[in-house]
């Protein structure tokens, strides 16, 4: 697939540090996941290059605080219209490399490339504050400046969305960045610096180290113990998080993390059903069931039970399982035999424990899962606890609302949550009883570049996207002026 790139160029597999493309000691291998086939060899840093793209980051840091908002907003829009130039084939490498449906890849470099072109705007809107004084011979006042050289590690699912929501922030800020992007899929974040590159993002202010799982690990040691590094930004696994943050404890690092989800979709008696399927469908399919907004566990209130499972199985019967660049097909392959194995195992729980099979339920050949549904679902089963992270929904029943809310509430996790109903009093009280960041009402696609993504309790700290996602990378600074 990557031979028919119209641009050829895009495809790096070199890391880049300091404005070079570096080999690196030894190189991995990249799978496309749909045919096992070896798309590519890579660089595979390790702690020195992480340490020397710290370092190069750190004196590039002057020149690029230096210069004003719009400067550093006019190159963050050159490369927004580059990632737009290019979607063909940022899509391309995309699907290539992670498995999504081609239109889906082709979808997410448009979201990928509307936080560059949003914070590219809010770069010019860092502003500071004026306070009242408190002692009539002094002035006060709030500056913003940028927190300093910034650590970004990303995960495989979106692999252009999660880079840019957490660098163009960073760089409108006027903070470099270094980023470890997952090691599955790091092609798309290599085509995306270079094309950074050419928007004329200096030498230094942006650096990708490429690495494997190994590597991986170790440079994550670096940057959570590097006092050159003042923030670092992760999406990944609540487990992963909690390492990051434990090994940030001794410098007192700022944390941005983006962790694991366990989404609740509710239906509610009087919601619109066939809307309500519709949302089900785009919350728990999209990327395969493969992302931390996938709607997990599907409860629905007793009268309108058996006309969701039914309209909802049909629509999930009639999804086409396939290679993402084939013509009409909505469900690619997971990222690796392990995701699968997890599907697998949520499966054969929730039908050991009394499940009743409503489609699908059997893995594929290769790295492909039938998209299933399974009904009477129950708490005890794996699939209410954990994040399935695939093509999997169960479906629970319920009476009460308040049960519902129980329910959903039951977890560790607060990422995204979603219910419908069209009675008022109904939505404002879910609303506001959902522990969750985030609430989707008769939706099931709640992502932008306008509002602030990101969890409570165990899944994570910090806002992206939005004017509050520009607070993790500026430090406030109080200016106490006496004797006037
Ligand atoms: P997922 O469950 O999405 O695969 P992970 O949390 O395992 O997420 O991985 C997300 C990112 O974190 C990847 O870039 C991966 O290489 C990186 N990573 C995994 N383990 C560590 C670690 N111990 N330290 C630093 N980065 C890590």
């Amino acid at each position: 697939p990557l031979s028919l790139l119209n641009d050829p160029t895009l495809l790096k597999t070199d890391a880049l540090i300091n404005g070079h493309w570096v080999k690196g000691a030894s190189r991995f291998d990249v799978h496309d996941p749909a045919t096992g086939k070896k798309l590519a060899d890579v660089a595979n840093l390790g702690p020195a290059d992480a340490s020397a793209a710290i370092d190069a980051a750190n004196a590039a840091w002057p020149a690029w605080r230096n210069k004003t908002g719009k400067e550093r907003s006019i190159i963050l829009r050159k490369w927004f219209d580059l990632l737009m130039a290019h979607q063909e084939d940022l899509g391309r490498i995309m699907t290539a490399e992670q498995g999504k449906p081609f239109a889906e890849a082709k979808g997410e470099v448009v979201y990928g490339a509307s936080f560059v072109e949003w914070f590219a705007e809010e770069a010019k809107r860092v502003n500071g504050e004026t306070l009242p004084q408190f002692d009539n011979n002094r002035r006060l006042m709030v500056l913003k400046q940028p927190i300093g050289v910034c650590a970004a590690i990303t995960p495989w699912n979106f692999p252009l969305a999660m880079i840019t929501r957490k660098v163009a922030p960073a760089l409108a800020a006027g903070c470099p960045v270094v980023i470890k992007p997952a090691e599955l899929p790091p092609l798309t974040a290599l085509a995306a610096a270079e094309l950074a590159i050419r928007a004329g993002i200096p030498d230094g202010v942006l650096n990708i180290l490429t690495a494997d799982s190994d590597n991986s690990i170790a440079i994550g040691k670096v940057f959570c113990s590097s006092d050159i590094v003042r923030h670092i930004s992760f999406t990944g696994s609540t487990e992963v998080g909690r390492i990051l943050m434990a090994q940030s404890a001794p410098s007192i690092k700022k944390l941005a993390l983006e962790l694991g989800g366990n989404a609740p979709f509710i239906v509610f008696d009087d919601a619109d059903i066939d809307s309500a399927v519709e949302g089900a469908m785009a919350s728990k399919y999209r990327n395969a069931g493969q992302t931390c907004v996938c709607a997990n566990r599907i409860y629905v209130q007793d009268a309108v039970y058996d006309e969701f499972v039914q309209k909802f199985a049909a629509k999930v019967k009639a999804l086409k399982v396939g290679n993402g660049f084939e013509d009409g097909v909505t469900q690619g392959p997971l990222i690796e035999d392990a995701a699968v194995d997890k599907v697998e195992r949520h499966v054969q729980d929730a039908l050991h424990k009394g499940g009743k099979l409503i489609t699908g339920g059997h893995k594929l050949t290769g790295q492909f899962f039938e998209p299933t549904v399974i009904a009477d679902a129950r708490a005890d089963m794996l699939c209410a606890r954990e994040e399935t992270f695939g093509p999997f929904a169960p479906v629970f029943r319920f009476h009460k609302d308040q049960e519902a809310i129980d329910a959903a509430n039951n977890t560790e996790f607060g990422l995204a949550s979603y219910f419908y109903s069209r009675d008022i009093g109904r939505i404002y009280r879910v609303s506001e009883a959902l522990e969750y960041g985030m609430v989707g009402i008769n939706v099931g696609i709640i992502a932008s570049e306008h509002v602030p993504f990101g969890g409570v309790k165990q899944s994570g700290l910090g806002r992206e996207g939005s004017s509050h996602g520009m607070d993790e990378y500026v430090e406030m600074k109080y200016l106490c002026l006496g004797d006037i």
